[in-house]
């Protein structure tokens, strides 16, 4: 039985934490928490990177899934938001993707395919909204078009292959919305292909799940191998004549976490042409802080009850939900930004730099991010550590996008 009810007295008497929880002025608070790296939206320079610095191109952006559960409107920037466009434009954003995201249980095939089309156009509509800031983006040419305009370039990933229902008919209509990568699976619940974390599928990639790869290569819509078992990221690179990424996972060699890449799956990786776009989550970057998570399950618990509790008022409940991630800080730290330039660092080691991008995750793991990097206005602090380590400005700007760029590119030349 949970002794954790809800409301913010409760999570004061429980947990001690009275200076995070009860804080009302979020705007202290979140200053002294950022220190010196931290940039409020309002002090954002007008978009200063953008015009001048490398094509940067995040393969996985989460926000999506806060556009549909809190109401965000990315033209506004409260600090509870990792990606609207005054932080984008901060950071210099060249083109995202924007993640498709549902659940891939407790959910009938039905409800998931229905998903895919309410996020696909709840997104769509986002982006409408904000002609002056952005446009939503299918090929690579948009990308470039994107960075000549200066606007940010919004392309389409759905993350998980049970938002197809094993249809092809429905996999071809999502390519005709936008989507240009399909993440074959999520956590299990896809009957073609093995997941890498709960999986109640087959171990690798099905003739079933071979056809729909084969069908997303004629296409030009890529696979996303992110939450695919070690047996369906060999089988799918087996399979596919075009270049795969794995938009969101580090690697395996730096942190044992089970959906990061073993060297020979980044030597594989490199064979193929394709990208991994390490990602920020510190869960999968560190294993010291992954261990010290246990000590987060009540506040997760806290979470989930602000989420029933503030159900009829978004903008609270994001405020809410900001003060559970700072309170996670507070009790457990960050690893230092260092920790992903390991990541970039290693990859680019075993695989080559040609196939390392930046896959952030924003907006889907909390403050569970290195420190320095809390959201996507803050990345020239990601290029400036890159340069410390020693990457060229060449270097650095192939895993800012270019990598993934070229990507999409053959993608598309393999395509027809
Ligand atoms: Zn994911």
């Amino acid at each position: 039985m949970s002794t954790v009810k809800r409301g913010v007295d409760q999570r004061e008497i429980k947990y001690n934490l009275t200076t995070v929880l009860n804080r009302r002025d979020f705007g202290i608070s979140t200053a002294a928490f950022l220190g010196a790296c931290g940039t409020t939206s309002e002090q954002a320079p007008e978009n200063p990177v953008a015009a001048t610095g490398p094509l940067y191109l995040d393969l996985h952006i989460d926000t999506p899934s806060r556009l549909v559960s809190e109401g965000l409107n990315l033209g506004e920037s409260p600090e509870y938001s990792q990606v609207d466009i005054p932080k984008m434009r901060q950071g210099g954003l060249t083109a995202g993707f924007f993640a498709v995201f549902s659940p891939a249980r407790n959910k009938t095939p039905l409800e998931s395919v229905k998903d895919a089309l309410r996020i696909t156009d709840v997104i769509v509509e986002e982006v409408r909204r904000h002609p002056d800031d952005m446009f939503l983006a299918t090929t690579s040419d948009d990308v470039l078009r994107a960075q000549r305009e200066n606007k940010i370039g919004v392309l389409l990933g759905i993350e998980g292959g049970h938002m197809i229902d094993s249809s092809i008919e429905v996999l071809r209509q999502l390519y005709r919305l936008g989507a240009r990568y399909l993440g074959l699976t999520h956590s299990g619940n896809t009957p073609w292909v093995g997941a890498a974390e709960y999986s109640d599928g087959p171990e690798g990639l099905t003739d079933q799940g071979r056809e729909i790869v084969r069908e997303m290569n004629r296409l030009g819509m890529m696979a996303d191998l992110s939450h695919a078992s070690e047996q369906a990221f060999f089988d799918t690179i087996d399979t596919s004549v075009a270049p795969v990424l794995n938009t969101h996972a580090a690697c395996r060699a730096v942190a044992d976490h089970p959906r990061n890449l073993t060297d020979e799956m980044l030597r594989v990786l490199a064979q193929n042409g394709g990208v991994l776009g390490v990602a920020y989550f510190t869960g999968m970057l560190d294993d010291g802080h992954r261990a010290r998570f246990s000590e987060l399950r009540e506040i997760g618990q806290q979470r989930s009850a602000a989420r029933r509790e503030f159900k009829d008022n978004l903008q609270r409940l994001s405020e809410e939900l900001w003060k559970l991630n700072l309170a996670e800080v507070e009790l457990i730290g960050t690893p230092p930004l260092s920790r992903l330039v390991d990541h970039i660092e290693h990859a680019a080691t075993v695989a080559g730099i040609d196939h390392v991008g930046l896959g952030s995750d924003f907006d889907s793991v909390g403050l569970k991010l290195p420190a320095g990097l809390e959201h996507i206005g803050k990345t020239p602090n990601l290029i400036a550590a890159m340069k410390d380590r020693g990457f060229s400005d060449e270097d650095a700007a192939k895993v800012m996008g270019g990598n993934a760029l070229r990507a999409m590119q053959a993608a598309e030349q393999a395509a027809g």
